[in-house]
């Protein structure tokens, strides 16, 4: 059994940028990056895309799996150890925290690792419909994210489909109407789900047609491994009825499954199964343990967002790891310590408080950290 200081579970942004802040502090962070975790590859998300056209520094976009390689590079370059498994249990529940690797076989296996304090970056994967044809233009036309994908030519004066009916779908179709030619919604019941006002301004919007009782059933297009989508079979689920449709463009507004069963019955979730974090920081309900990137972000869930959160975990696990060393020397400290344990039903209505009043006292502090 090793210990570290700080795990790192995950391999997105948010995770390197964690790493490599930590590791610029001296702290060694050990990151599992999982091997196939979640059916992804080391990397995350990135991993499955092809142009990252958003990232700031890449004026001519980047690849995402060339991104996570140099972000990769990057973390072991000033000294994070990465281990290619996939964590597959922890206990949070006493210090050192522990955390056992897939394949640990019985209940009484001895950890594989434990840790002060541990980063939770293990992100989100957006579901999918298993659609015919689905595979075959899955990013060549098939799309989970149209902030993402939506500017790319491909989609340009093009008939662009976005299947959902909740406030995401309905944000995906409105922004996609910038470069669609029309954007059609697939509402699957008779009613949408988004809230009042969204719903109003998508029904209104010239460019949007909604299609409630309808679902998606088929992908079509070109043939060949880069051939594009062109066509998709629609059906009436009241009437019965099926049509193809001219379509350059599939968007799934069908909601993300963030990857925390791993830690459920152990750490605040909300309903969503999103683990909760306060405002403005990445303190989740027990002190030493943080969350960053799309594991805790259903809003804005971007490689830059989930960066950025990276760096807000690794610095506050920094102080924290920092305060409990000077307590463990001068005991009185002990109270100063930054992050205090949040009470379940506090965390979500912190969270709903957030969306009014995003700066809390716990963002002020951090700002005094002699890293920044
Ligand atoms: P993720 O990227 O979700 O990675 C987490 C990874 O951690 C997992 O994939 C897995 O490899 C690993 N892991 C999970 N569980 C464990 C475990 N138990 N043990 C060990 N390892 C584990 N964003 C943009 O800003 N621009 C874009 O152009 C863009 N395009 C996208 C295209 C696609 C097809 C997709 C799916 C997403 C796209 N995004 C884009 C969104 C972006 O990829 C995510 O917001 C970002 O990757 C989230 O980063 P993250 O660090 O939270 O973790």
């Amino acid at each position: 059994m090793v210990h570290s200081k700080v795990v790192i579970i995950g391999s997105g942004p948010a995770a390197h940028t964690a790493a490599i802040y930590l590791s610029r502090a001296e702290l060694k962070p050990v990151m599992y990056e999982g091997m196939l975790a979640n059916g992804t590859a080391a990397g995350g998300q990135l991993t499955t895309t092809t142009d990252i056209e958003n990232f700031p520094g890449f004026p001519k976009g980047i690849g995402g799996s060339e991104l996570m390689d140099d972000m990769r590079k990057q973390s072991e370059r000033f000294g994070t150890e990465i281990i290619t498994e996939t964590i597959s249990r922890v206990d949070l529940s006493q210090r050192p925290f522990r955390l056992w690797k897939e394949w640990a076989d019985g209940e009484n296996e001895e950890p594989a690792h434990t840790a002060d304090a541990v980063i939770i970056a293990t992100g989100a994967n957006a579901r999918r419909l298993d659609l015919p044809g689905e595979t075959q233009y899955w990013q060549n036309g098939i799309s989970a994210c149209a902030v993402c994908d939506g500017a790319v030519p491909i989609f340009r004066n093009k008939p662009l489909y976005v299947i959902g009916g909740g406030d995401s779908a309905a944000e995906e179709a409105m922004f996609l109407t910038k470069y669609g030619s029309h954007v059609v919604v697939l509402v699957r019941k008779d009613k949408l789900r988004a809230s009042k006002a969204m719903a109003k301004r998508l029904l209104a919007n010239p460019k949007v047609t909604v299609r409630f009782n309808t679902v998606a059933t088929q992908v079509l297009g070109e043939e060949g491994p880069r051939g594009l989508m062109t066509h998709l079979k629609v059906k009436n689920v009241v009437s019965g009825e099926e049509e193809t449709v001219d379509a350059n463009g599939l968007f799934y507004a069908v909601g993300h499954d963030p990857a925390t069963a791993l830690f459920k019955g152990q750490i605040d979730l909300d309903s969503e199964e999103y683990i909760v974090t306060q405002p403005g920081t990445s303190y989740t309900s027990i002190p030493g343990v943080f969350a960053a990137g799309d594991v805790q972000d259903k809003r804005y869930r971007q490689a830059i967002t989930s960066a950025g959160s990276g760096c807000v975990a690794a610095l506050e696990a920094e102080k924290f790891l920092s305060e409990e060393e000077s307590s463990e020397e001068n005991p009185a400290a002990a109270t100063e310590t930054g992050q205090t344990r949040i009470e379940p039903a506090a965390a979500e209505q912190n969270a709903e408080a957030a969306k009014e009043k995003p700066t809390g006292s716990a963002a002020a502090e951090y700002r005094q950290n002699p890293l920044l």
